[in-house]
C-alpha cells in the first residue's frame, strides 16, 4: 500500500538529476515544485546556479512547468517570471487538478512527464497518482513549524518502510 509513495529516484538535490538520461528514456516535460526543491521556503534569492539549472533543462529541449501549493502566489509568480517558466499556484497537490492542467499547458501526456519535489505526500504521491514518473529530493532547509516537523517525521517513516532510508 505504501508503494504509491515510492519515487523512481531519491536524490540529495535537483542538481543531481540526470536530465539527459530522462530525455533518452522518453521524458518530454518536467513539473517542478518550488519551496524546498528550487529555493528554501524563506528565501527569494535566485542564484546563478538555479538560473543555469533551469536553462540547462530548457537547452535539452525539455519543457518545464512550476506547480506550487504555496499560500503566497506572488512568490511563485515572481520566481516563475524571473526564470521565464509557466506556473500554477495554489495547486492543492496531491490532488490531480493542477497536474492535469500542467499536462495541457505542456502539451504532453502523463507518461512523458517527470515530477520533481521534496514532499512525499504532495509531490510524489500526486505525481504517482497522475501516472507520472517522480523524483524526490531532500528539502533544502530544516522545518521550524510543528506541523511540518511532524510531516517530515511521517515522510521518513514511509521512506524507511520503502527501504529508501536507513
Ligand atoms: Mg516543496
Amino acid at each position: 500500500m505504501l508503494e504509491i509513495f515510492r519515487p523512481a529516484q531519491y536524490l540529495n538535490s535537483i542538481y543531481e538529476i540526470d536530465f539527459e538520461g530522462l530525455k533518452r528514456s522518453g521524458i518530454e516535460a518536467v513539473i517542478l515544485d518550488l519551496d524546498e526543491t528550487l529555493l528554501p521556503r524563506e528565501l527569494l534569492h535566485i542564484t546563478p546556479a538555479l538560473f543555469s539549472f533551469i536553462e540547462g533543462i530548457k537547452d535539452k529541449g525539455l519543457k518545464i512547468c512550476l506547480i506550487s501549493n504555496s499560500l503566497y502566489p506572488e512568490r511563485v509568480e515572481y520566481v516563475a517570471r524571473t526564470l521565464k517558466l509557466p506556473y500554477l499556484t495554489l495547486a492543492a497537490k496531491p490532488l490531480p487538478f493542477a497536474f492535469n492542467r500542467a499536462l495541457r499547458e505542456l502539451k504532453t501526456t502523463a507518461g512523458k512527464c517527470v515530477v520533481v519535489g521534496d514532499q512525499l505526500f504532495m509531490d510524489i504521491l500526486g505525481g504517482n497518482l497522475a501516472g507520472m514518473r517522480t523524483i524526490l529530493v531532500k528539502p533544502m532547509s530544516r522545518e521550524t513549524f510543528w506541523l511540518r516537523i511532524f510531516m517530515r517525521r511521517a515522510e521518513r517513516w514511509v521512506l524507511r518502510k520503502l527501504g529508501l532510508l536507513s
